[in-house]
C-alpha cells in the first residue's frame, strides 16, 4: 500500500493518534454514549450543564445540533466563537431511512412538533424531518415517543452512517424490478448505532434505490438498479460522491451486486472509509478524496481483496430515464391504487399541517406517506375514485399536486434562520423567488431546478442544479454566488469525464460559478 508523504491519520496505515480536536473528541468517548448523559444528567441540568465537547460534538450522534441565535448577521458567522453563535435550543433531525412513514409515525412527529418544537417541521433533501426549538430537557421524552413507533434520531448527524436515501415509490412502482426496502432495514438494524461504524472520518451518505429517482451521484456509496445479462436484476455500485467544498460526483466501480449481498458490500465500502479515510483535515475527510486519489480500479481491488475476500461480478450501468423523476402529481401503483406527490414550498411544513395531513389520511383510510430527496411528500394507496378529492383537500393545506415548475423544482437548505454556519437567509428567499417567478414568467414546461444554499456546504446541492445559489461573503457582505448548468445524470446529459470506458454513462455535471450576481446586503 502506498503511503502519502504526510500522514493523513489513516487508521489502516497505523495513524491512531488523533490529529485534530474532532478526532480527539471521538477517541475520548464514543458519540453514541452521549445519550446516557442526556437521560441521566443534561435533562436535569438544562443547557448550562452540558459538557462543551458533548454540546458541539457528540450530541450530533443523536441528531442534535445547537441552533443559531436569532439576529446575528451572516457577515459575522465566520468571526464569532461557537458559543456566541449558538442559542440554547437545538435542531433535532428525525431519520427516515428510505423516506417511509406510517400514519401513526406521521402523527407522532406532528405531536412532537407542536408540543416541543414550536410547530416547526422541515422536510430535508435527504428524506428526514427536521425540528427546531428543541430544549435538552425534552429530548428523552421525544426519543421515547419516536421510538415507540419505530423512529429514531440515532446517527441522524455526526461522523457516522447517516440516513439511507431510497426511492419514494419503492414497493409500489410498476417500473421497479426489485424493492430494496428490506435491505435498507437490515443495514439500519445491523449497522446504525453499531460502535463498529460510529467513529468514521466524517459523515457517510448512502442511497439504495432500484429507480434512479434519487440523487445517487452525490452519495459516498450508492446502489442503483441494473440488469445483468446473465444474472438478472441487481444493483450497480457507485462510490465517492459528495458536494460542499471540492464537489465530486460518485464514480461507478463497474460491479453488479445482487440484492442480498448489498449489506455486506455496503459494510465493505464503509469499512474502507473508516480504515483508510483521511482524518488529519476535516475538509479532506470525506470518502470522495480517497476515491479520487486511489481511482476506481484500486478502490475495487481493496474492496474485493481486503474486505470481501472475493471477486465481484462485472456489471452494466443503470438505464436512465429521459427526464428527471420527482413523482409530483398522481400516478398509478402496481396494485391499481394511486399515489399523489405534493410540493410544500421548499420543504417547509409545520406540526399543525402534519396533523391536518394525518387527518386527511385517516378520513380516507390511508396509512402510508413517503418523503422524497427533493423536499416533497407522497401519499400512497389512494383508490382511483377519490384521487381528485384527496388532491383537492391536500391543495387546501398548501400541499399542491400541480405546482408550478418553479415551486416544484426549487429547494432550499436551513439557512440563517437556524443554521450556525449560514451566511444568508434561504427558505424565505426561496419562497419569495418562487412567487416572483410565478408572477413574472408564469408556469413553463421545462425542468429547471433551483437550489438555494446558505453557505458553501451545499446541503441543498448547489452544484447540481440548473441554477444554484450559494451564500458567500462578497467584500465582507453576505451575498450569493451563482452556479449555472449543473445537474445529475438524467437532467445534465453530461458524460463521464476522465474515462475511456465505452460503457461510461452520464454522471451529471457540476455547475460553473459566476460570482456576485446578487448581494443580499
Ligand atoms: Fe447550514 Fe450551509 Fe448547510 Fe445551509 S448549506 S444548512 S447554511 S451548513
Amino acid at each position: 500500500m502506498t503511503t502519502r508523504a504526510k500522514g493523513q491519520g489513516q487508521w489502516a496505515l497505523g495513524y491512531r493518534e488523533p490529529l485534530n480536536p474532532n478526532e480527539r473528541m471521538k477517541k475520548d468517548d464514543d458519540g453514541l454514549n452521549v445519550r446516557a448523559r442526556v437521560e441521566n444528567v443534561y435533562q436535569y441540568t438544562g443547557f448550562a450543564g452540558i459538557d462543551p465537547s458533548d454540546l458541539r460534538g457528540r450530541l450530533r450522534w443523536w441528531g442534535l445540533y445547537t441552533q443559531r441565535k436569532p439576529g446575528i448577521d451572516g457577515g459575522r458567522t465566520a468571526v464569532l466563537e461557537p458559543h456566541e453563535l449558538e442559542d440554547e435550543y437545538f435542531m433535532l433531525r428525525v431519520r427516515i431511512d428510505g423516506g417511509q412513514l406510517s400514519l401513526e409515525q406521521l402523527r407522532v412527529i406532528a405531536d412532537i412538533s407542536v408540543k416541543y418544537a414550536r410547530s416547526s417541521a422541515d422536510l430535508t433533501d435527504r428524506q428526514n424531518i427536521q425540528l427546531h426549538w428543541i430544549r435538552i430537557e425534552d429530548v428523552p421524552a421525544i426519543w421515547k415517543a419516536l421510538e415507540a413507533v419505530g423512529l429514531s434520531t440515532q446517527e441522524a448527524c455526526g461522523d457516522v452512517p447517516r440516513v439511507i436515501v431510497g426511492s419514494p415509490v419503492a414497493g409500489i412502482s410498476a417500473e421497479e424490478l426489485i424493492d430494496p426496502t428490506d435491505v435498507i432495514r437490515e443495514i439500519e438494524r445491523r449497522f446504525v448505532g453499531n460502535p463498529e461504524f460510529s467513529n468514521l472520518p466524517r459523515k457517510f451518505k448512502s442511497s439504495i434505490s432500484w429507480l434512479p429517482d434519487v440523487p445517487y451521484e452525490v452519495n459516498d456509496v450508492a446502489f442503483v438498479g441494473s440488469v445483468h445479462p446473465d444474472h438478472g436484476p441487481g444493483f450497480d455500485l457507485w462510490v465517492g460522491g459528495g458536494l460542499a467544498v471540492n464537489p465530486m460526483l460518485a464514480k461507478r466501480l463497474g460491479v453488479w451486486v445482487p440484492l442480498n449481498e448489498i449489506p455486506e458490500v455496503w459494510a465493505g465500502v464503509i469499512g474502507i472509509f473508516r480504515d483508510y479515510g483521511y482524518r488529519r483535515l476535516r475538509t479532506k475527510a470525506r470518502l470522495k478524496f480517497l476515491v479520487n486519489d486511489w481511482g476506481v480500479e484500486k478502490f475495487r481491488d481493496v474492496l474485493e481483496n481486503e474486505y470481501l475476500k472475493r471477486k465481484l461480478s462485472d456489471g452494466p450501468p443503470p438505464v436512465l430515464p429521459e427526464r428527471p423523476i420527482d413523482h409530483i402529481g398522481a400516478a398509478p401503483q402496481l396494485d391499481g391504487n394511486f399515489y399523489l406527490g405534493v410540493a410544500p414550498v421548499v420543504g417547509r411544513i409545520s406540526g399543525e399541517k402534519l396533523h391536518a395531513l394525518a387527518d386527511i389520511l385517516e378520513k380516507h383510510d390511508l396509512h402510508r406517506v413517503r418523503t422524497t430527496a427533493y423536499q416533497k411528500l407522497l401519499v400512497l394507496d389512494i383508490p382511483p375514485a377519490i384521487v381528485d378529492t384527496v388532491a383537492a383537500e391536500l391543495d387546501q393545506l398548501g400541499l399542491s399536486s400541480k405546482p408550478s415548475t418553479w415551486r416544484r423544482a426549487t429547494m432550499a437548505c436551513t439557512g440563517i434562520e437556524y443554521c450556525k454556519l449560514a451566511i444568508v437567509e434561504t427558505k424565505a428567499t426561496a419562497a419569495t423567488l418562487i412567487t416572483e417567478l410565478e408572477s413574472r414568467l408564469g408556469d413553463v414546461d421545462a425542468d429547471i431546478s433551483i437550489n438555494i444554499n446558505g453557505c458553501p456546504n451545499a446541503c441543498a446541492r448547489t452544484q447540481v442544479a440548473d441554477i444554484g445559489l450559494k451564500g458567500i461573503l462578497l467584500g465582507g457582505r453576505p451575498g450569493f454566488q451563482l452556479h449555472l448548468g449543473g445537474g445529475l445524470a438524467v437532467s445534465a446529459g453530461a458524460w463521464a469525464e476522465d474515462t475511456d470506458d465505452p460503457e461510461a454513462v452520464p454522471v451529471g455535471s457540476l455547475g460553473r460559478k459566476l460570482r456576485g450576481l446578487k448581494s443580499t446586503a
